[in-house]
């Protein structure tokens, strides 16, 4: 009964900030020539020799400048951790990244459970060299011991912010999640010449219909792609504790009985169809297979798989 009015009362909260937070569009936004995003970490590869886990990290290379977009989940607290293998594997370093941009300060991208309590984000759980760049992060964050850090500095992006020509962070968009409570989560977009603006997400806890309608209202371009999470862990889940689907429970902002469903997922592909998306990948961290097989079935040749090692290039 208490977490019920407790989530009510979030969710109230939440619209009420939604509703309050409006902004003016952005004029001549800048473009780059192309965009690849590859999947650092996320639950499929291709690749077995590369590490897989329900958490994201995603190298965005947006012309010439490099975004990391989340760091991992590392579950098992490991050094190096998966995150730092798979760089490895594809040939990534740390010094050739421009910034770091965190989605939302849930543990699967903040590189593990004590980062999510202690406000802090890491690569790995041991010293790692991190370049002099800014953090992008909704909500004031701190680096952890390991990030070796001189000269890095974090910068709330709760409002939109432009991080470089054509790239930008969208402003976070609060929303009430059972236990988590109120999640403040931003997507990153980028204007790809020609093509429009392609939405990078972590989690999804926004709902995508919320990501695209602050992206209309940013930007006077059509939107082209849609890549990430959007938490549909659906028939299924990626954390599970005997029958208990986590991420269905604590992902949703109703309650647990009456949480994410077949339903949601319709209606996310429905606005993804509407907005004309031409490119839509969907991130297994936080979805179930069946959830999947809706997206690639409702959009065909436009779906692809988001896989670890395998880039996404536009
Ligand atoms: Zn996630
Ligand atoms: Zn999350």
């Amino acid at each position: 009964m208490i977490t019920m009015l407790k989530l009510m009362a979030d969710r109230k909260r939440a619209e009420k900030e939604r509703n309050a937070r409006t902004y003016p569009r952005i004029q001549n936004p800048g473009a780059v020539a192309s965009l690849t995003v590859l999947p650092l970490v996320d639950f499929y590869t291709s690749r077995p020799e590369a590490r897989t886990e329900a958490g994201v990290s995603y190298l965005v290379t947006a012309g010439d400048f490099k975004v990391l977009v989340d760091v991992g989940y590392n579950v098992k607290g490991e050094h190096p951790s998966p995150l730092i293998r798979n760089m490895e594997l594809f040939g990534v370093k740390l010094s050739e990244i421009n910034a770091l941009f965190i989605s939302h300060l849930h543990l699967d991208h903040l590189g593990g459970g004590s980062d999510q309590r202690k406000k802090t984000f890491s690569l790995s759980k041991g010293a790692v060299d991190f370049p002099a760049i800014p953090v992008y992060s909704p909500l004031p964050i701190k680096h952890s011991p390991f990030n070796m850090n001189p000269g890095s500095e974090v910068r709330v992006s709760r409002d939109p912010v432009r991080i470089a020509p054509g790239v930008y962070g969208i402003g976070s968009i609060p929303r009430a999640l059972y236990i988590m409570g109120s999640t403040e989560e931003q997507a990153l977009a980028v204007h790809v010449a020609g093509k429009g603006i392609v939405l990078i997400i972590g989690c999804g806890h926004q709902t995508v219909q919320r990501v695209i309608d602050r992206a209309r209202e940013l930007f006077d371009l059509p939107i082209y792609g849609i890549i990430g999470g959007l938490h549909f862990p659906v028939h299924g889940g990626r954390i599970m504790i005997g029958p208990l689907n986590i991420q269905a429970i604590v992902g949703s902002d109703r309650m647990p009985w009456n949480g994410i469903n077949e339903n949601d997922v319709r209606e996310a592909i429905n606005a993804i169809s509407a907005a004309g998306a031409k490119l839509v990948s969907l991130s297994a961290h936080d979805s179930s297979d069946w959830a999947i097989n809706e997206f690639r079935n409702a959009f065909g040749a436009a779906y692809t798989d988001l896989l670890v090692g395998v880039p996404i290039t536009i």
